[in-house]
C-alpha cells in the first residue's frame, strides 16, 4: 500500500504481510464476482431484470411479491439482497439510510494493451478529498474520488460526460495518473454514489428477519466504504446464512423462522460495530482542516498508524461451504 499527499508527496508505504502475516488484498472487479457465483448454480436459477415494485404477507405464511412487470410470486422465504434502497428493508420498517456528508466518484480505467502499475492499492490525501486506485487486472484499474458536500449529496447525475468532468476537476492538481484513469474509464464505468450508512441500534433497529424474510448486505446493514468491508460482510452474510437455512429447511418452516432470527443474532455483534467504525474512519479521513490534515500527512500516517491493528477487523473465519 502505498500513501500520498494531494502534491504526489510519499506518505508512507507498506507491505500488508510485513505488517501482519494474516493481511492480503484483492481487489475483484464486481462484475467478475457476480458472474463466478452466479456460475455455480444450475441454469436459469438467477431470473435476471425482475425489479421488486410490492411485498406483502399472504395469509397461508407466505409471501406475495409483486414485480414492476405486473408478475406476482408466492414465496415460502424471501432473501432480501436489494441493497441501500431495499424496498423489503422499507416493507419491514427499517429507516432510510442517513446520508453522511460525502459522496464517492468511481470508475474503472482500461488498458487495453496492459495497465502500468504494480499491485499495490494507492491512497491519495488532500482535504476533504481523496482519492485511490488499484489494479483489478492485467488491463483494469479501479478508481475512487471521496469528497465533501455537507450539506446534500447534490442532484443525480447520469450524464457520463459531466461525472468525468466534475471527477477530473476535483482532483485537477493531483498526480497525473489518476486524471489519465479517469480519461481511460467508458463511460459505463463511472459513477457518482452519495455515502450512507445506518446505525442498527439495538432495540430501535427491527430484526433482520420478520417471519421468513430476512435482509442480507447493503440491504440490512449499508456502511460507509471506509473499511472496504460493506461487499464482504454481504458474502459473510450469505455464508452463515446459508448454513443455518440448509438444516433448517428440511425442518418445516417453525425452524426456518428460527434459523433466520439465529442468524440476524449471529450477525449483528459482527455488522453494527464495523457500521460505526466505517463511519469513525470515514469522518478523520475527510477532514479539511489545514493543521489537522498537516498532522495526519506528517506524523500520523508517516509515524503512528500500524497496519496490522488497523485492519484486524478483516480477519473473519466463516469456514467453507459444505458440498
Ligand atoms: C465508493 C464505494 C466503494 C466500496 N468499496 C468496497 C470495498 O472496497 N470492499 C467492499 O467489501 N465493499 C465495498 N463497497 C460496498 C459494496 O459495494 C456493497 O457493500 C455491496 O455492493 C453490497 O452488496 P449487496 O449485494 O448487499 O447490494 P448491491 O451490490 O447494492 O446489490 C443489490 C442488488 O439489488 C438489486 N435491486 C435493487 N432494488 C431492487 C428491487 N426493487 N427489486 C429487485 N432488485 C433490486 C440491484 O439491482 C442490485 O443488483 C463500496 C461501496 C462504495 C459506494
Amino acid at each position: 500500500m502505498v500513501v500520498n499527499s494531494e502534491d504526489g508527496r510519499e506518505l508512507r508505504s507498506f507491505k500488508f504481510k510485513d505488517e501482519d502475516q494474516t493481511q492480503e488484498v484483492r481487489a475483484v472487479e464486481r462484475r467478475i464476482l457476480l458472474e463466478t457465483l452466479a456460475d455455480e448454480l444450475p441454469p436459469e436459477t438467477v431470473r435476471f431484470s425482475s425489479k421488486l415494485a410490492k411485498i406483502q404477507s399472504s395469509e397461508n405464511g407466505e409471501t406475495l411479491l409483486q414485480l414492476t412487470d405486473g408478475t406476482t410470486l408466492l414465496a415460502k422465504i424471501v432473501i432480501g439482497c436489494d441493497g441501500i434502497r431495499s424496498p423489503i428493508a422499507k416493507w419491514m420498517g427499517f429507516s432510510e439510510p442517513r446520508y453522511v456528508g460525502y459522496s464517492a466518484f468511481r470508475g474503472l480505467g482500461v488498458y487495453p494493451e496492459g495497465q502500468p502499475f504494480a499491485a499495490n492499492v494507492n491512497y491519495i490525501y488532500g482535504r476533504g478529498l481523496r482519492a485511490g486506485y488499484v489494479p483489478v487486472s492485467p488491463t483494469k484499474v479501479y478508481w475512487f474520488i471521496c469528497y465533501n458536500s455537507p450539506s446534500s449529496p447534490g442532484p443525480k447525475i447520469t450524464d457520463p460526460a459531466l461525472l468525468r468532468k466534475q471527477a477530473k476537476e476535483l482532483v485537477n492538481n493531483w498526480p497525473e495518473e489518476l486524471i489519465r484513469l479517469i480519461d481511460l474509464s467508458p463511460d459505463e464505468t463511472i459513477s457518482k454514489t452519495p455515502l450512507v450508512d445506518r446505525w442498527l441500534w439495538p432495540g430501535l433497529s427491527p430484526p433482520a428477519s420478520t417471519g421468513k424474510v430476512v435482509l442480507v448486505g447493503d440491504a440490512w446493514h449499508p456502511m460507509t466504504p471506509n473499511l472496504g468491508q460493506g461487499a464482504c460482510c454481504a458474502l459473510e452474510d450469505s455464508v452463515i446464512l446459508t448454513r443455518k437455512l440448509a438444516d433448517a429447511i428440511k425442518s418445516g418452516p417453525t425452524a426456518v423462522e428460527g434459523a433466520l432470527r439465529e442468524y440476524g443474532e449471529e450477525r449483528w455483534p459482527r455488522v453494527f460495530p464495523l457500521t460505526v467504525r466505517a463511519n469513525l474512519v470515514g469522518s478523520l479521513l475527510q477532514w479539511d482542516n489545514q493543521l489537522v490534515c498537516s498532522i495526519r500527512n506528517n506524523v500520523v500516517i508517516p509515524k503512528l498508524v500500524r497496519l496490522g491493528p488497523v485492519l484486524e477487523h478483516t480477519n473473519f473465519e466463516c469456514e467453507p461451504l459444505k458440498a
